[in-house]
Order: C-alpha cells, then structure tokens, then sequence
C-alpha cells in the first residue's frame, strides 16, 4: 500500500537562491521583487494592473473596502464555494446573498444571479470552481443597466484558465488570486488582484496598506521621511518580497504544468464513468486549470469512504460542505439544509482526490483502485 498525499508542490531547493537575494535587501516586505511579480502579472493576463497581496482574503477585503462595499449592501456569492468568498462581504459588514449552483457545473449561472439581485446589491462574485471559469461576459450581460455592481472574480482555482479565450479579469471589475500552499501557484501564503481599472487599483493601492497615501510602500526608499495621510479605511494586505520571490519561476511555466493536470484529470473521469460516482461537467470552450478533482458518491457512502481512503494512506479533502449551512451562516441567517439544494446535496457527496503535476501513474493507480474497493463495498457490502 502507497501512501498518496493530497498535494506535494513543485518547488524545490533551486528557490532558496530567489530567498537568499531577498535576504541580502534591507526590508524583507514588499519592494522591487513584488513589483517585478506585478509587472509579471500584467504580462501573463494582459491587463495594466496587478497588486500583490497577503491572501486572497485580504485581497478580497482591500478590493470591497476600495469599492466602498460596507453596511446595508449586498454581495451576490455562489453557495458551493470555500467560506472565504461569503466571508469577506461580512467582513466588510456587508451581507452576502447566496445563489444556488448549476447542477450540471457547480458553478453560478448569470440567470440565477439575477433572480438575487436587488437595490442593495454592489457587487458579486463569481467563483471559477475546481479550475472552470463562470461565463463572467454574460454575467456583465445579465447585470444589465446595474452598472453599480461591481463582478470580481475569485479565480482561487484558475490562474491559468479561460473561456472562450478571455482570461481572468478580462470582464469584470477586478480578479483575485489565491497564492495558498495548495493553490497552482504558491508561496505558503499570497495572492493577487489585477484590474483594468485605474480608479479601482489606485483605491486598492491603499486599502491593502493601511489606507495609507499611494507610494507608501516606499516611504522608506529614498532615506527622507516624507509625511503620508490616510485617505481611506484600509487592511494590511501587502504581500512581502520574501514570500513574492517564489512565484516569477511557477508563473513563467506554469502552462508547462496544466498538461500533466489534465492527463491525470482525464484519467480519473475514465475510471469513474462506469461506477455511481458524478463529477462536474466542463462547458465547452474552456481551459481548466483542474485545480482539484472532486467526485461525488451517494451522501450515504461519503464519509466511510473518507475515512476508508485515509486509512489507506489516501489524502483528501472535501471542496465544499454547502456555505449557507456552516454554523456562523446557519445560525446568523437562519439557512438550513432545504436552501440551494444543490449546492447542500453536492456537498454532502463530494470527496476531493490527490492531484497534482508530480503525481505519479502509479500513485494515480493506488487512488483509483481504492476508490472502486470502496464503491464496491459500500454498493455490496460484505
Ligand atoms: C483558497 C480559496 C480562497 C482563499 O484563499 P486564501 O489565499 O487562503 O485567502 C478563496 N476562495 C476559494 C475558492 C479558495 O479555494
């Protein structure tokens, strides 16, 4: 028996150069290695503005403070989402508004969306799920005359996806991206925001550092003190050039990487199709970054099948229990299990299963092969 872990990344002893260099810089937080990342970033997505921060939380929350999103407003979110993209509306003291999830994709349809919005709404978030973007053109579509609401995409799982050619922040107001440990890009801790919006970047210029004037972040570059201001509330969201010095290797080849991702991700769509077990559809026109591979058995059966596949030494997660059913929303809101259906019954099936671009056959074999033992004796018990 092969013990297969959830994710092992790809970064090896060749970055500790990258680190040296920073350690060798006078202030170890965020400086001119950030700024190459940025410039990196407005490159790879052909946009003109790109922000390094310290998660995509807090890039979330500088990007709604910019927005002036706050109390008595609105924020449209999937329900089959991570906590964090509801989370940061209430941060900010907003109140998020769950919609129910396409059956067939997991992701949040532009006619659903809809149905949600009212006078209050300032903005949503689309979440391109598992690594399949949200059709973000015809969610713009659908928001119609409301130019008021604002879309930023949680693109946790799709730096490098598209649909029909338009990349990450192609639509909408502002895109965010998760550095986390596990993420296709990573540096422990991180994230990113690009825009095309000049207003809204010189906005989040601030709320990702106190609110502190622009140009801050270099108060220290010339060796004069100059006075600042705070214009604006804001968070600390920086993202230091120690953690930024890992990522201009991973983004310059991480189209190298999605290859493998897909061979492994087709591999298990063919293993699985014959056996009770679903998986989200992929639209046509899109690149999937195949972030993650979840599946979903019969809600009866998941959580034996976790605990069977950990106790083979199998890493899993499940990517998501339904938001709106967690207790904080629960009891805050009121939800219970007959809200967003579909999200609450996918949530209630779903197992995320190991992959990643080191992942080997036979490590994918071991995966497979207990799935199927585990369908087997969960369909025929002994
Ligand atoms: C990981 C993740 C986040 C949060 O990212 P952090 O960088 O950990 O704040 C948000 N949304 C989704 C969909 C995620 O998977």
């Amino acid at each position: 028996m092969t013990a297969v872990p959830f994710y092992r990344h790809g970064l090896d002893e060749s970055y500790a150069e990258n680190v040296a260099n920073v350690l060798r810089s006078p202030f170890l937080t965020s400086g001119t290695v950030g700024k190459a990342v940025e410039a990196q970033l407005c490159s790879f997505f052909d946009v003109p503005h790109a922000a390094l921060v310290n998660s995509w939380t807090n890039g979330a929350v500088a990007v709604l403070l910019a927005l002036g999103i706050g109390r008595g407003d609105e924020v449209i979110v999937p329900a089959m989402t991570f906590a964090a993209t509801a989370n940061v509306a209430e941060l900010v003291g907003a109140k998020p508004v769950f919609v129910d999830v396409d059956p067939a994709t997991l992701l949040l349809e532009p006619t659903a969306v809809r149905t949600a919005i009212t006078k209050n709404t300032r903005a949503v978030i689309p979440v391109h799920l598992y690594g399949q973007m949200c059709d973000v053109r015809a969610l713009r579509e659908a928001l119609g005359k409301r130019s008021d609401i604002a879309i930023v995409e949680d693109c946790a799982h799709a730096f490098e996806a598209s649909f029909k050619g338009d990349m990450p922040g192609a639509h909408s107001d502002a895109a965010i991206f998760s550095f986390y440990a596990t993420k296709n890009v990573t540096c422990g801790e991180g994230g990113a925001i690009i825009t095309r919006d000049a207003k809204l970047f010189e906005a989040v210029g601030q709320s990702r550092l106190h609110g502190m004037s622009a140009g801050a972040i270099d108060r220290f570059a010339k060796s004069v003190y100059r006075h600042w201001d705070m214009l604006r509330l804001g968070t600390k969201a920086n993202l230091p050039d120690i953690l930024a010095c890992l990522l201009p290797p991973q983004i310059a080849t991480i189209r190298d990487r999605l290859p493998r991702r897909a061979v492994l991700a087709r591999n298990y769509e063919g293993a699985f199709a014959a056996l009770p077990i679903r998986m989200a559809e992929t639209i046509p026109g899109t690149v999937h970054a195949r972030h993650i591979f979840p599946i979903h058995v019969p809600p009866r059966m998941r959580d034996g099948m976790l605990a069977a596949l950990n106790r083979r030494g199998i890493g899993t997660t499940v990517n998501y229990r339904s938001v709106p059913t967690l207790t904080y929303y629960r009891r805050k809101y009121g939800y219970g299990a007959g809200d967003f259906p579909v999200s609450y019954e996918w949530g209630e099936g779903t197992i995320t299963l190991p992959l990643f671009p080191s992942m080997t056959e036979y490590e994918q074999t071991c995966v497979i092969e207990a799935v199927r033992e585990c369908i087997a004796a969960s369909v025929c018990p002994a």
